[in-house]
């Protein structure tokens, strides 16, 4: 059977950076790629924010310098899935689409978690020309636009409020006549003169030319009518789910289903660690990502050196 010291799964920015620093660390580690290499990021257009590139860059070309730069150190890429894993057992096991099983001395999930969407026609292929799930990414692109973005929780009250410092109109799109936000979070968006709140309503259409999303039809739930609305951008902010389920419950999972950590990386198991948006409902960003994808690898570092 094949054996590793260090096995990660998931490549966005926080599985490559560990992939970058275990290598550099002489693990030799094997990346599990996933069905999404280089993840989230490989759908967004231009970055702006990832600190060292003052004129921005495209996400999927950081993405590939990320791959070539843990390359350059060894780094092992698989372009397959794992399906599930052994954690009872040490090493632990981890199990390949193809049935191949390899053992590992550490491991790092970096498997992320997925923005949901409503399940509507055309949004998927409409990312990046007017929707998105992320507006601390993409809200600078909508200067003095008009914008709908759906959701009632913390994640729509925080980037509504956020989205207000470019957009001229920000219209919170919400399935009941009451939020689930936090108190605070929802006073904060109430008092905010550019938001302003459609209830009992969802999307039920997005109306779009060949540069993007044009407008929406937005359905009245107690009534059933529909209108169209326009809009520059539609977000939505309804929650993300952790990608876990290969994990089949082996680790302690937070009320969300995000793993839980503990002083950056640590696991429920020890020899475990877990970074980037796969334990991070709060921040989800590349750079944060990228940053606990360090402390994942150094972690797994000092963990198979004391074992030695
Ligand atoms: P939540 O699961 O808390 O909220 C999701 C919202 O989306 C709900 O209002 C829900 O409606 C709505 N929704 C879900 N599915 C659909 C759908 N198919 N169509 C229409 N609406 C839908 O997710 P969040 O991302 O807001 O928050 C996740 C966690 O992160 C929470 O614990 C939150 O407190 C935390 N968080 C904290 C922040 C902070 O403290 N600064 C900032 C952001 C998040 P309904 O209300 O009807 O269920």
């Amino acid at each position: 059977m094949n054996s590793r010291n260090c096995i990660i799964v998931g490549t966005g920015p926080a599985g490559y950076t560990a992939a970058i620093y275990a290598a550099r660390a002489n693990l030799a580690p094997l990346i599990i790629e996933g069905n999404q290499p280089g993840g989230q990021l490989t759908t967004t257009t231009e970055v702006e924010n990832f600190p060292g590139f003052p004129n921005g860059i495209d996400g999927p070309q950081l993405m590939e310098n990320m791959r070539k730069q843990a390359t350059r150190f060894g780094a092992e890429f698989m372009a397959t899935l794992a399906t599930s894993v052994d954690l009872k057992k040490y090493p632990f096991k981890v199990t390949l689409e193809d049935g191949q099983t390899i053992t590992t001395k550490s491991l790092i999930v970096a498997t992320g978690a997925s923005a949901k969407y409503l399940g509507i026609p055309h949004e998927k292929e409409l990312i990046g020309k007017g929707v998105s799930a992320c507006a601390t990414c993409d809200g600078f692109f909508y200067r003095n636009k008009i914008v709908h973005i759906v959701g009632g929780g913390d994640t729509a009250m925080e980037e509504a409020t956020f989205l207000t410092k470019f957009a001229s109109k920000v219209f919170v799109i919400h399935r009941r006549d009451s939020l689930k936000a936090s108190k605070a979070m929802q006073e904060r968006a109430f008092s905010n003169p550019k938001i302003e709140f459609l209830w009992n309503s969802t999307v039920s259409k997005i109306l779009f030319d060949q540069a993007g999303v044009t407008g929406i039809e937005l359905e009245n739930l107690k009534d059933g009518s529909k209108k169209e609305r326009k809009t520059d951008g539609l977000f939505m902010a309804i929650g993300h789910q952790p990608n876990t389920n290969f994990l089949n419950k082996q680790l302690a999972l937070d009320d969300h289903g995000f793993i839980k950590t503990h002083e950056g990386p640590y696991t429920s198991v020890e020899g475990v660690f877990a970074c980037g948006d796969v334990q991070d409902p709060h921040f989800r960003q590349a750079i944060s990502a990228a940053g606990s994808g360090c402390m994942a690898a150094i972690a797994a570092e000092r963990f198979i050196s004391s074992k030695m």
